[in-house]
């Protein structure tokens, strides 16, 4: 290899990390605004029972209505925002945003509990545990009806004060759900250590199941760990009936996914929730 081959794949390598840091950057100057001027949104999509299929949760996902780029998803700004302060103000409203539209649910009869995706980071900052307590006691939520998500992650810092973390928002009430199962780093670990009450299959091993029969081994035996642990379990993207099926016949509690619904705005979930004549549940009760 020449020099002055290397020097220009060094420079197409500088040219695109320039463009990608620039537009990214931007963005990153304008998230804090965006929060400030109400430009995100929520979407929520409903985790059902896979027994009665009646809708017993509600996972709050972001997207921000950008002013010149349109509606973004979360991919486009959530690992920026984790790697800045950012991440701190956004979390804290998504949790203020997503537990106030609980409790208008509630009083119009609908009993769910609302989950919404929490960063390792946020477990580091000194108030955050009060901040939720704080948040729970406003809108007069029960914390038991509040699930935080968590990803598995190789960016935990410091183990012990998130181990803390998660100890006190556990004795609070609150449940923990531990997303994209499978995907993660010594998952088994975690398990062992964590508080967790859920395990969501991450929709790789979801996807192809039903023709899959390695995919299918995966899901079967996640369903025994999480059993034997003690915790329920969250099929994520299922995308047509017969891995829906499937995943009802292997007592797989809850399920999640496009053949359900996507993810919706707030009056389209209220009219999705009152044609499912949803209105006796409580959360994961399954009957
Ligand atoms: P996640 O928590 O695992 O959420 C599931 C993602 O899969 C969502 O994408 C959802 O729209 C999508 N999905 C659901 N059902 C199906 C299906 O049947 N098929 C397919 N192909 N996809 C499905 P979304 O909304 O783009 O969110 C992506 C990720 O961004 C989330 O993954 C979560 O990790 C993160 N995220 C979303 N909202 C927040 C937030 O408020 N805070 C934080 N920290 N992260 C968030
Ligand atoms: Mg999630
Ligand atoms: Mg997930
Ligand atoms: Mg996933």
């Amino acid at each position: 290899r020449t020099a002055k081959a290397a020097g220009r794949a060094y420079q197409i390598y500088e040219d695109s990390i320039d463009k990608y840091s620039a537009q990214r950057l931007s963005l990153m100057a304008e998230l804090g605004t965006a929060i400030l001027e109400d430009q995100l949104e929520l979407f929520y999509q409903p985790k059902i029972s896979l027994h009665n299929r009646k809708v017993v949760s509600l996972e709050a996902l972001i997207r921000w209505n950008h002013p010149k780029h349109g509606l973004l998803g979360p991919d486009k700004f959530i690992s920026f925002a984790e790697r800045t302060m950012v991440i701190h103000a956004l979390t804290h409203w998504v949790l203020e945003h997503s537990i106030a539209f609980t409790k208008r649910l509630e009083n119009k009869g609908f009993q769910l509990s609302i989950a919404v995706n929490v960063s390792v980071r946020n477990l580091l900052e000194d108030d955050f545990v009060d901040n939720v307590k704080t948040l729970l006691d406003r809108y007069q939520l029960a914390p038991e009806k509040l699930v935080m998500e968590m990803v598995e992650s190789a960016m935990i810092e410091d183990i012990e004060l998130t181990l803390a973390t998660l100890n006190q928002l556990h004795a609070l009430g609150i449940q923990l759900a531990i997303d994209d199962f499978g995907t993660g780093y010594s998952s088994l670990e975690y398990l062992k250590k964590l508080p967790v009450h859920e395990l969501k299959i991450d929709r790789s091993f979801v996807r192809d199941m039903v023709h899959d029969r390695d995919d299918r081994l995966i899901v079967s035996t996640t369903l025994v760990i999480a059993h034997n642990l003690g915790m329920r379990v969250v099929a994520e993207g299922i995308e047509d009936e017969a891995t829906m099926n499937l995943l009802g016949e292997m007592a797989c509690e809850l399920g999640q996914g496009y053949f359900i619904s996507r993810p919706i705005q707030e009056d389209k979930l209220i009219a999705f929730l009152e044609e499912s004549s949803n209105d006796k549940t409580t959360p994961f009760d399954q009957d």
